[in-house]
């Protein structure tokens, strides 16, 4: 075989390192309700759910879901926040056949509204605290039933909230559970091809668009993420569920205790649920991996550090912007870490500094970073916990088993791949990589060239395969781990009677990543300030988006072809904040 390095693409031609059962979802929670049925699967505020519990309430939900009619080609959106009640919707949801599809429930109504409508989502399901929101849009979408549940209503025994305040078409979650069964049937779901998400994420242009997940690309995603960090390969059970168990041949490469915590690690993460890193981070891959997740709405530093102590965490997970605040805090050295084993960062760069700052909070535990994006179901690339001398800092790690990464030349002009050391666009091809954005031929025509997904992240793969971000070519910034898309902004400032012309950016900060800056230029005959036209745009748009800052103008660096230099914005940011 030749060296990946002559043809240039990480891990092309390599023979394939796992052999993907072709199940759906929902096989991976039976396998793990039938090996760890009672073990905690998770703990929210002190109640504890087990694995053979979940395991039922999906059940159960699902065939309250398939009473109503519900299976293959239904989209059914869940509006919650982070609770165990998501769980089940997501479980009951994947195992009744219908497709999921999360949505930010801190998001303004109108975002609501084209998600619901843009997915065609007929069911969705929210809490009695965010059911107003669903009351004002209704008559604007494409809903005929809404399912909602009350904060004490995790089992299908618990009391029902009081449904005499909505319409008819309007159910308790809790009761629609009570009054089912706990069956096991068989949906006829074909995983290489039925949907079981659609994710929204702006992609490389900043339109929220709907990343088609199919039930392979979501199982095929864990278990690449559990060999490359654990060691194990899956083994299907005779009644059709999955787990873990073999353990690699080459498991001398990694630290030897690792795999021993299947069945035993215990997660702390505030991923959100709704987003890639929450449904990857909290619902699959602990669930497949046996660990206890403690679920928390928020990240409270505090509260964090306690829980940490409190529970005997083995495992957090979160986005640089956490992490500087956690390191830093006060009363860090206070705590006992010695349990943490394991520590993943994700989502957003992590500087070498920040790296080597968690390696020293942490002394017991491997310090980890994933690289990975929507349309890739969640993970690229990942650095394992391999013996130390197998990693480089300041790099994502390598590419996952079985996905093949290679540079293209930014400009977009050729899919050819370049050499060893160059930077360019990364392009992945894998069995994670999404089937395409929905209803949407063309910008999926735009990211995904014969099998290889664009990311619009900029990157080098080095002579030993570790890949390493070195910026981004899609118009996104991340503040505080949150991606926040300049378009949509700059939509918003221009719907402004003052606005000429603006451009958003990501201004560099230490402390949350990036700041959205607005640089603006005014029509001079309709003066407004600063402070008015950030209030304009921030009261239309989810908190973390907001616009922290504006500049105006004279006018803007343009190409020849009027297109606004960003970058010359960017760099001139950046200088600014080298020289303080
Ligand atoms: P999302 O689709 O919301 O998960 O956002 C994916 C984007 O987040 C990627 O395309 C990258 O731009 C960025 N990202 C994710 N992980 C990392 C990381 N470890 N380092 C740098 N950027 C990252």
């Amino acid at each position: 075989m030749k060296n990946w390095k002559d043809e240039r693409i990480f891990n092309q031609n390599m023979p394939k390192r796992i052999d993907y059962p072709n199940v759906p979802v929902g096989a991976v929670m039976k396998g793990s309700a039938e090996r760890f049925p009672d073990r905690d699967a998770y703990i929210y505020h002190d109640q504890r759910i087990k694995y053979k519990e979940i395991y039922r309430e999906s059940l159960r939900f699902a065939n309250a879901l398939r009473k109503m009619g519900v299976g293959k080609g239904t989209v059914i959106s869940t509006h919650l926040p982070t609770c165990p009640q998501y769980i089940v919707a997501f479980y009951g949801i994947a195992l009744s056949g219908a497709t999921y599809s999360p949505i930010n429930p801190y998001m303004p109504e109108n975002d609501v509204i084209y998600q619901l409508n843009n997915s065609d989502t007929t069911i969705v399901i929210t809490n009695e605290s965010l059911a107003h929101v669903i009351q004002n849009i209704y008559s604007d979408t494409k809903l005929e039933k809404v399912i909602v549940t009350g904060d004490q209503e995790m089992f299908s025994n618990d009391h029902p909230i009081d449904m005499r305040h909505y319409e008819e078409n309007w159910y308790s979650f809790a009761e629609l559970k009570g009054a089912s069964t706990e069956e096991e049937f068989d949906a006829g779901i074909d995983p290489q091809n039925d949907l079981v998400q659609i994710a929204y994420t702006g992609g490389t242009t900043g339109r929220p668009k709907g990343v088609m997940v199919t039930h392979a690309n979501l199982v095929n995603s864990i278990l690449q993420n559990t060999a490359w960090g654990y060691a194990a390969l899956p083994k299907e059970l005779d009644n059709g569920g999955i787990i873990l168990e073999e353990v690699e041949k080459d498991k001398d490469r990694y630290l030897s205790e690792y795999s021993s915590l299947i069945g035993t690690g215990i997660l702390l993460s505030p991923s959100p649920l709704f987003h890639v890193s929450g449904v990857f981070g909290s619902i699959m891959y602990p669930i497949i991996l046996g660990f206890t997740t403690i679920l928390i709405d928020r990240f409270i530093p505090d509260k964090f550090l306690e829980d940490i102590e409190k529970y005997q965490v083995t495992h957090i997970s979160g986005a640089p912007a956490m992490w500087n605040v956690l390191c830093r805090h006060p009363d860090v050295k206070k705590y006992n870490f010695d349990s943490i084993r394991n520590v993943g960062s994700g989502s957003a760069p992590l500087i070498k500094e920040e790296m080597k700052l968690l390696m020293k909070t942490f002394p017991n535990a491997t310090v980890g970073e994933g690289y990975g994006l929507t349309e890739a179901t969640s993970s690229v690339s990942s650095t394992v916990p391999f013996r130390s001398g197998l990693r480089k800092l300041g790099s994502v790690g390598h590419p996952l088993y079985d996905t093949e990464v290679k540079i293209v030349s930014s400009d977009g002009e050729s899919e050819e791949a370049l050499p060893v050391g160059k930077s360019g666009e990364i392009c992945v091809k894998g069995p994670q990589v999404m089937k395409g954005y929905y209803k949407n031929p063309e910008e999926t025509k735009e990211v995904l060239k014969d099998g290889w997904l664009h990311t619009g992240d900029i990157g080098v793969l080095d002579e030993d395969g570790f890949l390493t971000i070195v910026d981004r070519k899609k118009d996104m910034l991340i503040y505080n781990g949150y991606n926040v898309y300049p378009t949509r902004l700059e939509e918003i400032l221009f719907q402004h009677p003052s606005v000429v012309n603006a451009a958003v950016i990501g201004k560099p900060s230490p402390r949350v990543g990036e700041i959205p800056k607005a640089f603006v230029v005014l029509n001079p005959n309709q003066p407004v300030s600063e402070k008015e036209l950030m209030e304009f745009v921030n009261n239309r748009i989810v908190h973390y988006s907001k616009i922290r800052e504006v500049e105006f103008v004279k006018e803007l660096p343009l190409t020849p072809a009027g297109k606004i230099l960003k970058r010359v914005l960017r760099d001139q940011e950046k200088k600014k904040l080298e020289v303080m």
